[in-house]
Formats: structure tokens, C-alpha cells, sequence
């Protein structure tokens, strides 16, 4: 068994985890005792922050709704769709006819990013994070 210690992605605390791995499987999460944000504590999500790794519903690439039904394409397809349709939807009827939802499992860095596209891109500031639903 290895332990591996990394920061928990469910939100902003930034808890120290190890993750345990064996047999090149994550199997279990346990709290980091001398992390200065943490200190030996997790909540419930980080104590399963490894479920998630290996289940076999876990999404590992974009998904579109195609003829009614969601087939899996690759990011190229993905990312096109989403900045054509973007882009026309703010051509025809502004940026304010879009919401963003930001995510407490990107980094601060990545949601300033995030804002600034809603805001100098869009032009809207219909953006909000999932901290707060
Ligand atoms: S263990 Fe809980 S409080 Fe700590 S970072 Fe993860 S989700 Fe946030």
C-alpha cells in the first residue's frame, strides 16, 4: 500500500488528504494529522473522496445531446459546439441570456478566469458558484 498526500477537491478549505492506494487502485481517504488547514479532520466528503475515482459512472469525457439521446464526443467537438453556440446566443440575444456556474473544485485561479470570461467575454454578470446553492 502506498499513501499519497494531496489536497481535497471538494471545496475551497483545502484539507490535507491521503489517499491510499493499492494494487494501482485508490482504495480508501484518510486526513493528513499536521496539515495546518485541516489537523487530522475531514467532513464526510473528504472521508470519501476516493469513491468517486474508480465508479463506473465517474464521466471521463464530454457528453451531447444528440437526436434526444447523450452520446460521448471529444473535446475538440465539445468545445466548438460550446463557444459557436456562445457566440451566437450572445449575438442574438446578449451575453445576459447566459448564466455561469462556477465550481468549488476548480482552483481560484481557474474561477478569476472563469468570471472574466462571463464578464469581458460575455459581457454578463450572470455568474455565480456552487458554494452558494
Ligand atoms: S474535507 Fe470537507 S471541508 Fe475539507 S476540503 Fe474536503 S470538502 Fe472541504
Amino acid at each position: 500500500m502506498k499513501d499519497v498526500l494531496t489536497t481535497c477537491v471538494y471545496c475551497g478549505c483545502g484539507c490535507g488528504v491521503y489517499l491510499h492506494e493499492e494494487n494501482g487502485r485508490v482504495i480508501s481517504s484518510a486526513p493528513s494529522k499536521k496539515h495546518p488547514v485541516s489537523r487530522n479532520n475531514l467532513c464526510v466528503k473528504g472521508w470519501h473522496l476516493h469513491d468517486f475515482i474508480h465508479h463506473p459512472d465517474r464521466l471521463t469525457q464530454p457528453l451531447m445531446r444528440k437526436n434526444g439521446k447523450l452520446v460521448p464526443v471529444d473535446w475538440d467537438e465539445a468545445f466548438a459546439f460550446t463557444a459557436s453556440e456562445l457566440a451566437r446566443i450572445r449575438q442574438e440575444r446578449s451575453g445576459d441570456a447566459v448564466g455561469f456556474l462556477a465550481s468549488a473544485k476548480c482552483t481560484n485561479e481557474e474561477n478569476y478566469l472563469f468570471q472574466k470570461f462571463a464578464r469581458a467575454v460575455l459581457g454578463t454578470n450572470n455568474i455565480d458558484h456552487c458554494a452558494r446553492l
